[in-house]
Parts: structure tokens; sequence; C-alpha cells
């Protein structure tokens, strides 16, 4: 007889389906994994458009889910209709200076990533995933669904999770994912606490429709209204008249009040509109002292929270839920230990703490603080428009499941990417002779990306010591060009380097796969 009390069972539980968690599903179910997402939110919302830069690394991870053309398809703003930011007096006056291909925008092929960014307000994106998930096996979406309360256990984690008519339910999970946010529950469940600071101003968003306003400008995706006494930022949402605006000091009640009046100082000018939403928020500066605990894993802002100066965090939400969703599928799928999970905060840590330092940064001049002095402009804010050292540079150099490497850290350069094929680093980037990406002949697991033809003893010594151990493997020849098409690179689910070497028969898959970690946990020493 079953035992009808027992709670319903999955893979893997995510609490929560904002970016990091959808991301967390779409990651999980490339890998052929199934989950149960539970999220309070019925629908995704429009009035709080928050994430409107979506990273170039962001993109070629949809680019891997097969989402970046939908994505795309969906954004209001083609990245064609503009690539600028714009710092002027006004919507109505002068232009004081420009930042060209901002955020990563680009219409140019550029070697050095498969898709360019996008700008594409927060809910677009997550309706874009909520739609792909729906329709993948395996994946469970529970909306109007809310985590209560986790139990842990050796071999798996009890749910408590309570349903839109108010009853409770249990679910048992082999994993948790806690995707919930700032706000959820889970960081509170494992004992997690933020360490950091919050910025004392105050910030006002707004939502607003003018469907006659228009400026001289012209096209761009964020135009900073500096150097008068209104002083913010504005852009649109759409190409039917739908604005949205950012006001940093300005109180929420004195907000709420003077909208309009606020909205009329960034215009330069009286102009019809009608305020669709406001939402007040503080910058804060947050990170929690841990990001596991047992077979739970904090993802996204339940970890760690940044200023939005930059556009960075919801694009460093999808990388740790990449990062740890893969692992999560390869600990399942029985090729990697549960060890490799223990890489999860040791390579996304370091990440975290350099995105919150750079949105720090450029919140040292925000639009109030900045005159129209166009060099000055410049020279402030170049790292938060340019910041490909930051998106594309960031490495896992030094975790326990890459190869050990005499290198120095890469340097701290946020805002201009040297592509590097040192263990650790994203792949570079290479467009292929047809026309297609080096990153679109990459396997799902692993995939030895070098000089096949030229070692074919060596390539098939690897790949069947990756068929013993059960290693998804793929072989990938760069194109001619390629800088590094002489050696071998061991390249991740993730895009990163594992493992560069000269010989197939040098790359240890005991190191990239956690066996290493496993061993050393149950004797104590590297040899054991
Ligand atoms: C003004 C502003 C502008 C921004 N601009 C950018 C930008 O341009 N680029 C960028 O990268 N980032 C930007 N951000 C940051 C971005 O919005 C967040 O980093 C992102 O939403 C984090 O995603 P997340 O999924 O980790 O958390 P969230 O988006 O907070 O999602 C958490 C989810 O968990 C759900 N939840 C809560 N409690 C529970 C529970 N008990 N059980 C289950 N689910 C629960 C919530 O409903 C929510 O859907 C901006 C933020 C602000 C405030």
């Amino acid at each position: 007889m079953p035992d009808i009390t027992a709670p319903a069972s999955t893979a893997v539980l995510i609490a929560g389906g904002g970016p990091s968690g959808l991301a967390a599903a779409a990651e999980l179910s490339l890998h052929g994994i199934g989950c149960i997402l539970i999220e309070p939110r019925e629908q995704v919302s429009h009035r709080r458009p928050r994430a409107k830069t979506t990273s170039i690394r962001t993109m070629e991870h949809l680019r891997r889910w097969g989402l970046a053309g939908q994505l795309r398809a969906a954004a209001p703003l083609k990245v064609a209709w503009s690539q600028r930011v714009i710092f002027c007096r006004s919507l109505s006056g002068p232009r004081i200076t420009e930042f060209a291909g901002a955020f990563g925008l680009t219409t140019e092929r550029d070697s050095r990533f498969a898709e360019p960014g996008q700008q594409v307000p927060q809910p677009v994106v997550e309706q874009v995933l909520r739609a792909h998930l729906a329709g993948r096996p395996g994946v469970d979406l529970r909306f109007g669904h809310a985590v209560e309360a986790l139990a842990q256990k050796d071999d798996s984690v009890t749910v408590t999770v309570r349903a839109p008519d108010g009853t409770g339910y249990l679910l048992r999970a082999r994993y948790v994912l806690g995707c919930d946010g700032a706000g959820g529950v889970v960081r509170d469940q494992i004992g997690a606490r933020y360490a950091g600071r919050s910025d004392p101003r105050p910030n006002f968003n707004v939502v607003f429709r003018a469907p006659g306003l228009d400026t001289h400008l012209g096209p761009a995706v964020q135009y900073w209204v500096v150097g008068g006494p209104t002083t913010g930022l504005i852009g649109r949402l759409d190409l039917a008249g739908t604005w949205w605006v950012i006001m940093p000091g300005v109180e929420a009640g004195y907000g709420a009040a003077h909208a309009s009046e606020l909205i009329t100082g960034l215009i330069g000018g009286p102009a019809e509109h009608e305020v669709l939403a406001t939402d007040p928020w503080t910058a804060r500066m947050l990170i929690a002292d841990r990001f596991s605990r047992g077979r739970v894993f904090l993802v996204g802002e339940s970890a760690h929270v940044n200023p939005p100066w930059g556009g960075h965090g919801f694009n460093t939400s999808v990388g740790d839920a990449v990062n740890i969703a893969w692992k999560i599928a390869a600990a399942l799928r029985g090729w990697a230990p549960p060890e490799l999970l223990a890489s999860y905060s040791a390579e996304r840590r370091g990440v975290v703490e350099q995105t919150v330092a750079s949105a720090e940064s450029n919140m040292r001049s925000l639009a109030g603080d900045l005159t129209a002095d166009e060099a000055a402009i410049q020279r402030a804010k170049r790292p938060e428009f340019h910041s490909l050292g930051l998106v594309l540079g960031y490495s896992y150099a030094g975790s326990p499941v890459i190869q050990p490497s005499g290198c120095p850290d890469p340097a701290a350069d946020t805002t201009s990417y040297v592509p590097a094929a040192e263990p650790g680093a994203r792949l570079p980037h290479a467009w292929n002779m047809d026309g297609s990406s080096l990153y679109d002949r990459l396997g799902t697991g692993f995939t030895l990306v070098g000089p096949a033809r030229g070692h074919l003893a060596g390539v098939e010594e690897l790949a069947g010591r990756a068929r013993e151990r059960g290693i998804p493997f793929t072989v990938c020849e760069p194109p001619e060009d390629y800088p590094w098409r002489d050696e071998f690179l061991l390249v991740r689910p993730d895009q990163h380097i594992a493992w560069r070497a000269a010989d197939p028969a040098d790359i240890d898959l005991d190191v990239v796969t956690g066996r290493t970690i496993a061993s050393i946990a149950r004797t104590g020493s590297r040899d054991g």
C-alpha cells in the first residue's frame, strides 16, 4: 500500500519565480531535470518594470536555452532603435553628452560575444521564461503558491507550501533553490544573514503614459536629466507612449504628491500624461554570510542585493542560477558527486562582491550629483555604461573544481574585456566559418575545444575516461583563426574553461567534476 500521507516528491524545488528562479528552471530543464517552481505572483507586473538591462552574458544564456530570438522579438525597444544614453538638461533642453554602445548594445557582429545586450523590461523577460517553461516536460509551475518553511534531512528537504486557497501542503525535494528575493523566507530558514548597508538616500520610480511625448534629442535607452532644478533618469518602456522615471533623492511621500510636477520638470515643459504607478525603493549593498546549507542554496537577490546602477542585479542572479543548476543536474544524473555543489559559493561569491562594489561605485555620482560638464560626466559615468570587464571578464579561477593555475587573478578592470583562455574564464567567443557561433557547437555537458584531428588518440582516451564516468562529452574544433586553436580547452556546461592543456591526457576529470573535493572530504587529504 502506498503511504498516502507521504508528501509528493520532486528532484528540485525552486522557491520564487523571479528572474533567478525562472532561469534556474530553464537551466535544469536544458539538462533534462524537472522541478516544481513555487511563486506567489499569478501574473507578472508591468507597473514595476525594474531591470531593463539584459546583459550580453544573460543573452548568451538565453541563446543556450533557445530563447534569445524570442526575447528580442518580445522586447518593445529593438537594439537597432537605439544603443545610446544621452545626458541633457531636460527632454526639451540641450544635449550635454552621450555614451554610444551602452550596456553591450550593438548592431555590429562582434567576435567577443555571441549576442549583444538587449534593453527589455524585466516583466517581459519573466513572461518569455514563463511561456518557455510552461511547455517543458517535467516543469511544474505553481503560481499563487508560497513557500512557508523548510526542514532538512540527510537525503531530502521537506518544504511547507501555502496554496492559493490558504491550505498548506508538503513537498519533498532532493534540492531546494531559494530564489525568493530579498523578502523571501529561505535565507532565514537556513540561518543565513545579510551583511552590508543601505544608501541613506531614497529613490522614487514612476511609470507614466504620454502617447504624445517625444524629444528632439532622438532615440536613447536612457536620458539623464542633470544640472537643473529637477534631476533624474527617464526612458521609454515601449514605442506606444509608456515611459519610466527614476528620481534619486525623492522621498516616497513627496514623490507621490508631486509626481506630475517632477515628470514635467524632466520633460522640460508641460506634456499631457497619466501616472500609472509609483515605486519607492532604497539602494542596498548586501551579501549573505552563507550561500547554502546542506541541500538548500540561495540564488539571486536572496543571497545578495546591489544598487541598480549599471544594470547588474538581475544579470548576476541569472549567473548564479546557471552556476548552481548545471551542477545539481550533474549530481542528480550521477556524473558528479554532490560535493561539486560546494563550488557554487566558492565561484559566485567573488563575482557578487565585484558586482556590488561596482554598482556602489556607480552610485557615487547620481543625476543630482552631476553638473552639466561633459568631461566630468564622461569620466564619472563611463564604467556604468561600459562594463564588459565585469559582464564577460569575471573568472572562477581559484575554484576547487577549476584547474589550479599559476596565473594571477584577472585585472579588476570592470570597463574593458580582453578575451583570455585561462582556466576559470568564460571561453573566448569566436564566429565559425559558416557564421554560427563557437558556442552553438558546445554540448550540454563538458566540451573539449581544440585541434582534435591532430591528436585523435589523446582525444579518444579522454573521451573514454568521460564515458566511464557517464559525463556527457563533446569534441569541437575551433575556427582556423582562433587564437588558442593549438591548445585544448575543456569547457563546462556554463561555457567556462575548466582546464587548459597541450595534451588531453593531462586533463583531470576528477578535479573538474568535484571528485577531488569528495575524496578530500572523505580522507582529509588531497592525496586521499
Ligand atoms: C529600480 C530598479 C532597477 C533595476 N534595474 C536593473 C537592471 O537594469 N538590470 C539588472 O540586472 N537588475 C536591475 N535591477 C535589479 C533586479 O530587479 C533584481 O536584481 C532581480 O529582480 C532579482 O531577481 P531574483 O529572482 O533574485 O529576485 P526577485 O525578482 O525579487 O524575485 C523573487 C521572487 O520570489 C517570490 N517570493 C517571495 N517570497 C516567496 C515565498 N515565500 N515563496 C515563494 N516565492 C516567493 C517573489 O514573488 C518574487 O517573484 C533593478 C532593481 C531596481 C529596484
